[in-house]
């Protein structure tokens, strides 16, 4: 019974969902895919009071219909497991198989990667998920945080904010729930992070409300109403095949809960629910 309700519910949420389900090509920065095809390209993040920059972006526009769900990893360069869990799932999806499209953006901060500069964009010394939904007139982040808002959040129906543990990060798999106080979204989103599989699940019910100070890139999609999750494996810039694995094997899940890929999810049945976090002083 509880397993018709949430699918009756989730049709009736993806039926009110009409954002881009019936184009014929999808675009997000430079990539247009056509249905059925992938397209790779970049979001080109202009140059401002400091330099541009490029953000590496793939596009899979499925042969049939379905929601946009983007995956999006990288906004801390350094961790590592997220980003090579998106290039390898960019290997993976095959356009011909899934109903609906996938967007999705492995690394954003480019920089970071590149300097290997744990937590912050070492071009304006901003972390790259505290500046949504970003702004035009700022620094590299918040140009970089505006066009993913414009582009890659405003465009699709779910998100997956994918992290990996930085370089001096010691931390277990776990995945963020976000209680908006909305009943339909929450359950969408809540059955998105037991399909992810994590059986650790952190409860943030103390995320901003306001669209315009959305700081977080999940938040930021879910305050534009939009079921979505983050989750996190790995630890202190190793890549190890079990986290790796759980990443990728995530967001397959989530899209077979979704429905854009055949097969059904195995839901994690007991997580350890944790919705007090303390952070203790130095
Ligand atoms: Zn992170």
């Amino acid at each position: 019974m509880l397993r018709l309700i949430s699918t009756l519910t989730l049709a009736l949420f993806l039926g009110t969902l009409t954002t881009a389900q019936n184009r014929a090509t999808f675009t997000v920065g430079s990539a247009t895919a056509a249905r059925g095809q992938r397209a790779t390209g970049t979001i080109e993040v202009p140059a401002g009071s400091d330099a541009a920059l490029s953000i590496p972006v793939a596009v899979f526009h499925g042969a049939k219909l379905g929601p946009v769900l983007a995956i999006v990893a990288g906004s801390h360069g350094t961790e590592y497991t997220s980003i090579i869990a998106l290039e390898k799932l960019i290997g993976t999806l095959n356009p011909a198989e899934i109903s609906g499209t996938v967007i999705i953006v492995p690394l954003i901060n480019i920089q970071s990667f590149e300097q290997k500069v744990p937590h912050l964009n070492p071009v304006d010394k901003k972390s790259m998920n505290r500046w949504y939904p970003g702004k035009m007139d700022g620094t590299q982040t918040d140009r970089a945080s505006y066009l993913i808002t414009k582009q890659v959040v405003e465009q699709c129906d779910h998100l997956i904010d994918l992290h990996g543990g930085d370089t001096d990060e010691s931390l277990r798999p776990y995945s963020y729930w976000t209680k908006t106080g909305s009943e339909k979204q929450d359950q969408i989103s809540r059955e998105m992070v037991l399909a992810f599989g994590l059986d650790h699940i952190i409860i943030s019910a103390d995320r901003p409300k306001d669209p315009q100070a959305s700081r977080y890139l999940e938040n930021t999609a879910t305050t534009r109403g939009k079921p979505s999750i983050t989750a996190e494996a790995g630890h202190a810039g190793t890549v190890e095949t079990d986290n790796l694995n759980a990443l990728i094997n995530g967001c397959l899940h989530v899209m077979r809960y979704l429905k854009m890929i055949s097969g059904s999810p195995s839901m994690v049945e007991h997580p350890v629910c944790i919705e007090k976090v303390v952070s203790l002083p130095k």
